[in-house]
């Protein structure tokens, strides 16, 4: 029955990850994986979240039922206050809510369901390049209309702007355009304010709708607000959106899969419809969501105090990764690296666009046991003030080679 499966390919982040454990070089370093790492580069659990997960494993109140299909109502109304902001008109006037997914990609993919099965749309467009999984998400739902927008100049390692607002006037009326909340992944270059607007101009004008991929908010700038800016924006200006928020970066809850998708309406009447068709899909897709993350970020975010300790750890985070991308930087120029490198200290979160092209990636794998993606992206956590110096040194080897 089963010999007629055909292998398919490797995931190149998770063969990579597998690389880099069977490989027995002291030096060796992961700049591959989205995760985040301490400086003595191991995985960080967020003080709060430990403290957090001891108080809910004792108390003898909480059991194991399940979950509502559309998750714990607590969690989803932090999470949408979160990423619409607490004095968010969408809010106060009833036209927002959320419902709890099975993290970024979980949100993702219901969205994916609820816009292709109840609101018939077909047609996707996503930047070049994006996080890889949103081509599979929609063309896995059926969506068999799926195209890139232009979104980074290789040459002069920033925004194609101009080739960006070119694409998307050429997408029809109601097309799904994936946009990312913050900390574009993987170029790690955002449009500014400026340019969010006239992107806001033109998908008005165009009647396109908006998906925005929220997977790093706070973690990318250690603000939620100033993350959640551009979201916020298009609410303001009256758009119908969804959002698809993930808290696997900024609690560090990477394999506990708790997340958010926020529907933003015109209307408040629409929501008893929209609501119980994505309890239908949900229910259809995997019943109801796990309850352990979901129970670790309301709790946090519903309690002053705690939510005081996790606006620290996020400041910690993204203050580490710019730590990071400063001294990388400082490094390359230091050792005379062909070329210019201020677009690691321009881009912003998690991971960097370094430009490196696939021979220098080869040669930094093979040569040096320093595994990143074949695009040339890194993930700056991977960095340490005890790997950096090796890091710059390899990368320098790899541009003059
Ligand atoms: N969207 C983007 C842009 C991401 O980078 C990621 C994770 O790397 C996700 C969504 C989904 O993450 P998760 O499903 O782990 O929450």
């Amino acid at each position: 029955i089963y010999a007629k499966v055909e292998k398919g390919p490797a995931i190149e982040v998770f063969a990579l990850t597998q690389a880099f454990k069977d490989d027995s070089n002291q030096n060796k370093v992961n700049l591959s994986v989205g995760a985040y790492r301490t400086d003595a580069g191991v995985p960080w659990v967020l003080p709060v979240v430990r403290k957090t997960e001891i108080a809910i494993a004792s108390d003898e109140s909480v059991n194991h039922e399940y979950l509502p299909v559309t998750g714990l109502d607590p969690f989803t109304s932090a999470a949408t206050e979160l990423v619409l902001g607490a004095d968010s008109i969408a809010i106060k006037e009833n036209r927002a809510f959320g419902v709890q997914t099975i993290s970024g990609t979980g949100a993702l993919r219901v969205a994916a369901e609820f816009l292709h099965t109840q609101l018939n749309r077909n047609e996707v467009f996503y930047s070049n390049p994006t996080w890889e999984n949103h081509h599979k998400i929609f063309s896995d739902t059926g969506f068999t209309s799926l195209h890139s927008y232009r979104y980074w100049d290789q040459s002069k390692r920033q925004l194609d702007f101009n080739g960006m607002l070119a694409d998307l006037d050429q997408a029809p009326p109601g097309a799904v355009i994936i946009l990312h909340a913050c900390a574009h992944n993987p170029t790690g270059i955002d449009p500014t304010q400026e340019q969010w607007k006239q992107i806001a101009d033109l998908m008005e004008h165009k009647k396109l709708f908006p998906l925005f991929d929220s997977a790093y908010q706070g973690f990318a700038s250690g603000d939620p607000d100033r993350d959640a800016w551009a979201v916020r924006y298009f609410v303001s200006r009256g758009f119908e959106l969804l959002t698809c928020q993930s808290f696997a970066k900024n609690f560090g809850l990477y394999c506990e899969r708790a997340g958010n998708l926020t529907v933003v309406q015109q209307h408040a009447s629409t929501k008893a419809a929209v609501h119980s068709q994505l309890t239908l899909i949900i229910r259809g897709m995997y019943s109801n969501p796990p309850a352990y993350g979901a129970r670790i970020v309301s709790a946090v975010l519903n309690n002053p105090a705690l939510r005081q300790e996790w606006m620290d750890c996020i400041k910690q985070m993204s203050s580490r990764i710019r730590e990071m991308r400063s001294l990388l930087r400082d490094k390359l120029v230091a050792l005379g690296t062909p070329g210019n490198w201020d677009h690691i200290v321009n881009q912003i979160g998690m991971f960097s666009y370094t430009g490196l092209n696939e021979n220098q990636v080869r040669y930094l794998i093979k040569e040096h046991h320093i595994y990143l993606l074949k695009t040339g992206r890194i993930n700056m956590c991977g960095l340490n003030t005890g790997n950096i110096e090796y890091v710059a040194k390899a990368i320098h080897a790899a541009v003059t080679a």
